[in-house]
């Protein structure tokens, strides 16, 4: 962890949990928890509980764990970013090697500061818009059916036909050019000397982060002004690859109905508003990225892709499609025609035409196929060749065996292939992907944090009830932790989790702070580790004696011993397969020393 232990539960303890789930839940008290309808999953009777040491689970879709994984499931964040993030709530100061380096002699623009240069910039556009300079924008989104509430929704603002009138509004306000540059407002002058307004004559759309809060426009020109939509820079608070429009807004429309709908442009999305699919989101003119589909798969598994109907259009959707695949999305692909994008399709068929076109729509993988049928010819052996081999690029990183070998089956039945053909080009395609070296393939941990609620359940019930049951013991009572552990060291625990919550309790003693939430998720780095300790605490269950501690701790070692004995039989079998007399001997005699002590342990 990049952490020192004491920084992260300094950051833990600046910040109110309940404050800050508060935010985002209705909680209300109940006896001494809190419940609320659970913002990870649609849901009409509160399921979601929270604890006043600021743990929460949700009894419906069991996600859970501590104020940072809140912070990280909810705004979509890295367990880093999500503790800087509580550190600037928390007004606790990041270490300068963990937070962003600064050069020696350049004087940095704080995140914060941004933010308020946005807010403020924010304002002004909204002002305009709904002033006498706006009214000629009024009219353009009137024009296309825009109405009032949709504007306001998603907060719209118009930038004026003038090259300084952002700039002066905000330096009168107290800003600095400086921070105005920082924020990707203005841009500076070819000659060196002084600035100039960035989106000018532009419909602007507020792009905001997780909280809601802007962090970078998008302006759409309403002129000749070209290109037709010019977006802010990158800057401390904005990464294209990993923002899409719109998200903030939808959130809320995307569990509850279950998908998100992807398209290419903010008219798109707010067309999209407008006629009743508020779950759409859009890339902002930069290519749809892995980092996007994580962000998505923390609210839905299934995505419906709709874009223009042009070459480019369809170019996009099947590297987005692709993406999505690999991430294991459901995906269905709604194709317009190349007259259409979903703005102009909307207008001109209605909702009604987007639903026929949803009933009609192909899923992903059909898309892919349609669409390499397009460039080849699948009747003759050269076009299968062909379109397998662009197929298989998107099949194969496909981590998940079962979900691999299912396409693969599928794949060889559309293009009436043999399927082991199919399977061996995949071997070919995967051996050529490791010589090109690891490239983007997500690491194990990355996978780990991209995982939805639902897999966190299978994740959880793999720990025993004795495993949690002892954990619980310790955490109620740190003065048992010596006893159990000598009827149950630590190596005879199966689950990773459960092994490092009880070793840093150990460590905690060793430090000479007591065994808490904060000091120990503090000291674990374990993945789930947070979401495991915060079903032990929350679940309802009366309180743990002596007996039924040491019952689960004699369990979990007669376990232990069972599994080993297991182990050995197993390579008893292979030593007699082989003929290694010796190492035979030294495996039945362990086998029979095990055999004697779980007897011994049944008394
Ligand atoms: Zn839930």
């Amino acid at each position: 962890m990049a952490y020192p232990p004491g920084f992260v539960d300094e950051v833990r303890r600046s910040v109110d949990p309940l404050q800050i789930i508060g935010e985002v839940v209705e909680i209300k008290r109940r006896g001494s928890r809190w419940v609320g309808l659970c913002p990870f999953h649609n849901e009409k009777t509160p399921s979601f509980t929270v604890n006043e040491e600021g743990l929460w689970h949700c009894f419906g879709c069991t996600s859970g764990g501590d104020i940072f994984q809140f912070v990280m499931d909810q705004e979509g964040l890295e367990f880093p970013e999500a503790v800087c993030s509580l550190a600037e709530r928390g007004g606790v100061p990041v270490p300068s090697e963990v937070g962003r380096s600064r050069q020696a002699g350049q004087s940095v623009v704080d995140k914060n500061r941004v933010i308020t240069v946005l807010v403020a910039a924010d304002e002004f556009y909204r002002d305009q818009l709904h002033g006498a300079e706006g009214a000629r924008a009024l009219e353009f989104l009137a024009k296309r059916g825009i109405e009032e509430s949709v504007v306001l929704h998603f907060g719209l603002g118009f930038a004026p036909d003038e090259w300084e009138a952002l700039q002066q509004h905000l330096v009168a306000a107290g800003f600095n050019e400086h921070e105005l540059e920082a924020a990707g407002l203005v841009k500076r002058r070819e000659t060196g000397k002084g600035t100039y307004d960035r989106l000018r004559d532009r419909i602007v759309f507020p792009i905001r982060d997780p909280r809601g809060r802007p962090v970078a426009f998008s302006g759409r020109s309403i002129g000749e002004g070209e290109p037709k939509y010019l977006n802010s820079p990158e800057t401390i608070t904005f990464t294209k690859s990993q923002t899409l429009y719109g998200l903030f807004e939808a959130r809320e429309s995307i569990i509850s109905k279950g998908f998100v709908l992807l398209v290419e442009g903010n008219f798109d999305l707010i067309a999209c508003a407008q006629y009743g699919l508020p779950n759409a989101v859009a890339p902002l003119g930069t290519a749809f990225t892995e980092d996007h589909a994580r962000k998505l798969a923390r609210f839905a598994r299934k995505a419906v892709v709709e874009f223009d109907g042009d070459q480019a259009g369809q170019a996009a959707a099947e590297r987005t499609v692709g993406i999505l695949l690999g991430k294991g999305f459901q995906v269905n692909v709604v194709r317009l025609s190349p007259e259409h994008d979903p703005d102009s399709f909307l207008r001109a068929e209605g909702i009604e035409g987007f639903h026929a076109a949803l009933s009609q729509s192909a899923t992903g993988l059909d898309f892919m196929i349609q669409r390499a049928g397009e460039r080849a010819d699948l009747d003759t052996p050269r076009g299968k060749a062909e379109a397998l081999s662009s197929l298989l690029e998107f099949v194969v990183p496909i981590s998940n065996r079962v979900e691999r070998a299912e396409w693969i089956t599928r794949l060889a039945e559309r293009l009436q292939v043999e399927p082991r053909l199919v399977e061996g080009a995949a071997a070919d395609v995967q051996a050529k992907g490791r010589l090109r070296k690891n490239r983007v393939r997500p690491t194990a941990e990355s996978s780990e944090n991209q995982r939805s609620p639902a897999s966190w359940k299978v994740e959880l019930e793999k720990v025993t009830l004795a495993e949690r049951e002892l954990l619980r013991a310790v955490l109620e009572h740190p003065e048992w932790r010596g006893q159990l552990e000598e009827i149950c060291p630590l190596d005879t625990i199966r689950d990773a989790r459960v092994r490092a919550l009880l070793e840093a309790a150990a460590t905690c003693d060793a430090d000479g702070v007591p065994v808490d939430t904060g000091n120990l998720l503090a000291r674990v780095a374990q993945k789930g580790a947070s979401a495991l300790m915060s079903l032990v605490r929350l679940e309802e269950k009366g309180p743990l004696d002596w007996d039924s501690a040491r019952n689960c701790a004699l369990g979990i070692y007669d376990d232990s011993l069972r599994r080993r004995l297991r182990e050995v039989s197993k390579d008893i079998q292979e030593a007699l397969k082989v003929g290694d007399h010796e190492l035979f001997g030294q495996l039945n005699k362990e086998k029979l020393t095990l055999a004697q002590r779980i007897d011994s342990s049944l008394l």
